[in-house]
């Protein structure tokens, strides 16, 4: 859905404040519906003074008592706030605004107007003459009301396959104040938000050490130079993945071994590992596909029988979890990403490291500096591996609502496959009808739904589908203006950078077979059921 935003100046919030019929007053019911309707409502910072001067001015003009008007407006400003996010401009657009504008007070909501470039933004106010510096439209609350309604049933407008701006219209004020503080101490490398960030990680987790990095693939490369993993060794891993997983694996000299999938759950099949295991193996990297932990009690089982320390590579699965513990604190090391589409996405790369082991932590701490144990001393060869300080400052208040989008993903990701099973394309139910899949989980008509392990939680960092004829249903779905993505075309046996190890593609017909049939659908924690629906309408419309 678009991105809507509307500003309301000082006359509008003071219309619906003095509303003797507050309940047909327009600011009012634009506050009321505004959510639904997707649009994001914001007040000026500089407006914020102007409102509470003048408000408790006209109350006393009214006959109210000095104290009585304090206390109303306080009362008025606190619900206002709930309802609208503030919005603040950095200190050299103000000083900038002193050389253009005609009213300073206008310009600076039309500024801050210009820092929503991207969506839709309107200012609301009853002032015919506002100013908006040609930013944008000014309009009157009843008009602004009368534009919500159409955004309600909008069906037909794009989906997005990600949706990273609901999450910021939610946030952004958070964002912006902790940036606004990494700004002011100018601690950029290292700073007391990086500490933070590892801390709270560590107690999300339940793991002893957070190490916090510059990537999801950078972790999985200090994780495996803390291990001392190196020229002729050997990694045990999916070939069904990102290409990071094998890459560093491969960066590090040691030789990626690949073993075949699960096909239900799309992760290492445990009971191909043991075969692959040689006097050169030196650790399992399994892969948490899609947002599904890997089966940890028979991979950790294995790795115990022979000594070997296992590396999650939960990029994809941060906030899963796999009987009742939390992904990343599964096995000797986790490994995560905050790339932006993450799951736990930064506006930027990161990632970050979990171990209960005082030694790996110690270990990975030091690789992260250049090797370093004490200023410009270094043991080991390391990497500039760091977090930055801006990085972890915008990560800390997404992971303040981290646990209740975790929640949300759930939900959609189920609705999927409820909105799926139940219908077929002429609207009929198919419930009674499902044929379970390779004897696990059931499918509809046209495409088999992600099935959860039991014992496990899945957090749909990518909801996946298969179908037969992925071309064409891609194609359809593309017609009615929704996105789909393919994790992963090419499996990575089959990429050039690692012809030179030879493997067979017969030797992994489930990677094989996924490769070819799995499709992503849009995905995000703020996905709505009627965007859901449309999705599934047009799947099922073939
Ligand atoms: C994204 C991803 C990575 C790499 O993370 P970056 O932060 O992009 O470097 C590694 N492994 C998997 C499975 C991933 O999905």
């Amino acid at each position: 859905m678009a991105d809507r935003h509307y500003i309301l100046d000082v006359s509008a919030i003071l219309d619906m404040w003095l509303d003797a019929d507050v309940e047909n007053n327009p600011t009012a019911r634009l506050l009321e519906d505004a959510e639904v309707a997707g649009a994001k409502l914001w007040v000026g910072a500089s407006a914020l003074n102007t409102l509470d001067f003048v408000a408790v001015r006209r109350l006393k003009d009214l006959g109210a008592e000095p104290e009585t008007a304090r206390a109303t407006v306080q009362q008025l400003m606190q619900q206002l706030l709930e309802r609208v996010a503030v919005l603040s401009l950095p200190g050299h657009e103000q000083a900038a605004l002193y050389a253009e504008a005609r009213d300073f007070e206008d310009a600076q909501i039309a500024a801050g107007a210009r820092s929503l470039r991207g969506g839709r933004v309107a200012i609301v106010t009853l002032d015919a003459t506002f100013d908006t510096l040609g930013e944008c439209e000014a309009m009157q609350p009843s008009e602004a009301l009368a534009r919500l309604q159409p955004a309600t049933n909008a069906t037909d407008a794009a989906i997005p396959f990600i949706d990273l701006a609901a999450q910021q219209r939610r946030i952004r004020p958070e964002i912006e104040r902790r940036i606004e503080t990494v700004l002011r101490h100018g601690k950029y490398i290292m700073g007391p938000e990086v500490g933070e960030l590892e801390e709270r990680l560590a107690a999300y987790t339940g793991s002893k050490h957070c190490i916090s990095v510059s990537s999801g693939t950078d972790s999985l490369l200090i994780a495996m130079m803390a291990l001392g993993i190196g020229r002729g060794d050997e990694v045990i891993t999916t070939p069904f993945t990102f290409i990071a997983t094998g890459e560093m694996i491969a960066l590090l000299g040691a030789k990626p071994v690949f073993v075949d999938i699960d096909p239900a759950t799309y992760n290492i099949a445990p009971e191909n590992i043991e075969a692959a295991i040689s006097p050169k193996t030196r650790a399992i990297m399994p892969v948490s596909l899609y947002g599904q932990c890997a089966d940890f009690d028979a991979i950790n089982a294995i790795a115990e029988k022979h000594g070997l320390p296992v590396i999650e590579d939960g990029a994809q699965s941060f906030g899963a979890t796999y009987k009742g513990r939390k992904s990343c604190a599964l096995s000797t090391l986790g490994s995560t990403s905050f790339f932006p589409s993450k799951p736990l996405g930064g506006y930027g790369d990161g990632g970050a490291l979990f171990t209960d082991d005082d030694h790996l932590a110690k270990a990975m701490r030091e690789i992260r500096v250049h090797g370093q144990d004490r200023r410009y001393h270094h043991p080991v060869i390391g990497v500039n591996g760091r977090m930055d300080t801006l990085q972890a400052a915008i990560v800390l208040p997404k992971l303040e609502v981290f646990p209740e989008e975790v929640h949300l993903r759930q939900q959609a990701g189920e609705r999927y496959n409820q909105l799926l099973l139940a219908t077929d394309g002429h609207g009929q139910t198919r419930m009674e009808e499902q044929e379970p899949n390779i004897g696990v989980h059931p499918c509809s008509s046209v495409a088999i739904t992600p099935f959860t392990a039991p014992g496990c939680t899945h957090v749909y960092a990518q909801y996946t589908l298969r179908v037969q004829d992925r071309e064409a249903v891609q194609a359809r779905l593309q017609q009615a203006g929704i996105p789909t993505a393919v994790h992963y075309p090419v499996p990575l046996y089959r990429q050039p950078a690692f012809a030179d190890l030879g493997y067979a593609p017969e030797a992994f017909p489930n990677a094989e077979e996924a490769s070819e049939q799995v499709m992503s659908l849009p995905m995000h924690p703020y996905i709505t059921e009627s965007e859901q629906q449309a999705v599934i309408n047009a799947l099922l419309a073939g």
